[in-house]
């Protein structure tokens, strides 16, 4: 059993966006993962992918509440549900993305933790009048957070796509994908190895996920 990323997200989003996103995410298939993509309105496509309840949630209810990663009812539902939860869900979100850090609300355009989810906000890509660098940047941003799903915190090197993010300036955004278009060798080998070792638990530990 290979590493698999789902890109799901809503039928209303555009299709060059979504087109976009996905071959951000589909940097990653050159460690061997496999990438594919679902809406978040079929259950079939939902079903078997990690917190999917809980992506198909914040992608449809649009309540503009802070994301909580903690969701523990969903998580524990995960447990125990009958079928296995093995993809990892990657979010695509048309409303802003609120996070509480530190008790404080930021807006972020995106964010992605280890192993667990990553979610892309359309949002503050809007402002980028230009379509081809609007495209140009959802596809370096979707790299940066589905990379985060095998690698977690930044790099320090000035032409990495693994830089810190910086949240919802659109003069950044822009800056961020013409310096930092890809990885670093360091993030490369890294990326690399953690696909290997959660490749190797899906198939030897049972309920890794
Ligand atoms: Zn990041
Ligand atoms: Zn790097």
């Amino acid at each position: 059993m290979k590493n698999h990323v789902r890109v799901i997200y809503d039928p209303s989003v555009a299709k060059d966006h979504t087109a976009a996103i996905l071959r951000g995410v589909k940097s990653l298939e050159r460690f061997g993962v496999l990438v594919d993509e679902g809406l978040a309105t079929e259950r079939t496509a939902v079903k078997p992918v990690r917190l999917g309840r809980y992506i198909r949630r914040i992608i449809e209810e649009r309540n503009g509440a802070p994301i909580d990663f903690k969701c523990w009812g969903i998580r524990l539902a995960d447990v125990f549900a009958a079928s296995p939860k093995d993809i990892l869900g990657f979010g695509v979100l048309e409303d802003p993305l609120l996070l509480e850090k530190d008790g404080k609300i930021e807006e972020s355009v995106g964010a992605g933790r280890f192993g667990d989810i990553a979610l892309l906000s359309l949002f503050r890509f809007m402002e980028i009048r230009n379509p081809q660098l609007r495209l140009k940047a959802l596809e370096t941003a979707a790299k940066h957070e589905a990379a985060h799903l095998f690698k977690a915190g930044h790099c320090t090197e000035p032409t990495c796509v693994m830089q810190p993010k910086p949240v919802v300036s659109k003069s950044v955004l822009v800056e961020s994908i013409l310096l930092r278009p890809d990885f670093c060798r360091d993030c490369e080998r890294e990326i690399n190895a953690k696909v290997s070792l959660r490749e190797y638990e899906l198939n030897h530990i049972s309920g890794a996920g």
